[in-house]
């Protein structure tokens, strides 16, 4: 981590110009959070959350009736979504409904008053959807491990990474778990990349298989953690950084420097309230160097030792 720079002032949060029907629609009753409190959320962490979940295939959590209502998981295109969003064509199913996509705050603003409380992008962009721009290994710990053992595994994991010559980021997924993250220029197609962190998982659970599992089998979990290498596949999705959960307490995925993954930082700390604050305060993004660390996948690195 760089020592104190000057804190920068953070610029003004972008106007907001998508009418919102409903401003008051409580989506986090518990934490009095509504509608209209999403919206300004997202107009305040817009510059960092943009290069998350602009240009490329969106899956929705959506929550007409708030976090304790009817959750769906949500794709594709609906009859009557924001004209401020994007519908897309997935180039290899031409004859699927279209997917989603945003390419500005407008687009952001009409997922919010669609109730879509969690952004879920694809690891591809829509300039090139076979070749992912990131890995996401996900960290599923299972009934009674320590969230000591998950910040272990993700040292793990990042170790790893740099072994393969990869430089991985880490944020809270806003749940139970961590996302160890690592940049790609996009090169190696999906299923190249897939076997890549298949043979990951695969490793960290041979070398230590007391605390890891790379399948998902739930008995086999109890007390192990799931190093979920699927999120690694053509269409599938991970949560955005920065994006809500639907879950009771407003938490939000939040990238981290790797020194402050500590006891006290747990998966949930991060919310909707203290994270524009932090921002400020830290003016800067954890994740700053993300796009600037990538490399291609090479033929080379394909399979960890
Ligand atoms: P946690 O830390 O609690 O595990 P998470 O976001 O990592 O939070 P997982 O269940 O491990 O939760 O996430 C798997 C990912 O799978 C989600 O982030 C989402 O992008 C994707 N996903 C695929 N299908 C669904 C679905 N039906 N409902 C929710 N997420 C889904
Ligand atoms: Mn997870
Ligand atoms: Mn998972």
């Amino acid at each position: 981590r760089e020592p104190s720079k000057p804190v920068a002032k953070s610029p003004a949060p972008q106007r907001r110009r998508v009418r919102l029907t409903h401003p008051d629609r409580l989506y986090w009753p518990e934490e009095g959070i509504n509608k209209e409190g999403l919206a300004d959320y997202y107009a305040e962490v817009w510059r960092h959350i943009a290069p998350w979940i602009t240009g490329r295939p969106l899956a929705l959590l959506r929550c007409p009736n708030g976090i304790a209502g009817e959750k769906f998981f949500q794709k594709h295109a609906w009859k009557g979504i924001s004209l401020h969003v994007v519908q897309v064509q997935d180039p290899k199913n031409p004859k699927d409904e279209p997917l989603i996509a945003i390419e500005d705050l407008d687009g952001l603003m009409g997922l919010v008053q669609s109730a879509a409380l969690e952004i879920h992008p694809w690891g591809s962009t829509l300039a090139d959807w076979e070749r992912p721009d990131l890995i996401t290994m996900d960290l599923d710990p299972g009934e009674g491990v320590a969230w000591s053992a998950v910040i272990t595994a993700a040292r793990d994991l990042r170790q790893r990474f740099h072994d393969l010559g990869l430089t991985a980021f880490v944020k809270t997924s806003g749940g139970k778990g961590l996302h160890v993250v690592a940049p790609l220029v996009p090169k190696a197609e999906w299923p190249a990349v897939k076997a890549f962190t298949k043979a990951m998982a695969d490793a960290m659970a041979a070398d230590d298989p007391d605390r890891y599992v790379a399948t998902i089998s739930k008995a086999k979990r109890r007390g192990k953690i799931l190093i979920d290498y699927l999120r690694n596949q053509r269409g599938a999705t991970a949560v955005a950084p920065y994006s809500t959960r639907a879950r009771p307490g407003a938490a939000v995925s939040a990238p981290l420097y790797w020194d402050e993954l500590d006891e006290i930082i747990g998966p949930a700390w991060f919310t909707l309230r203290n994270m524009p604050v932090r921002l400020a305060t830290l003016g800067a993004d954890p994740w700053e160097g993300f796009r600037a660390a990538a490399v291609p996948l090479e033929p080379a690195r394909k399979k960890p030792r």
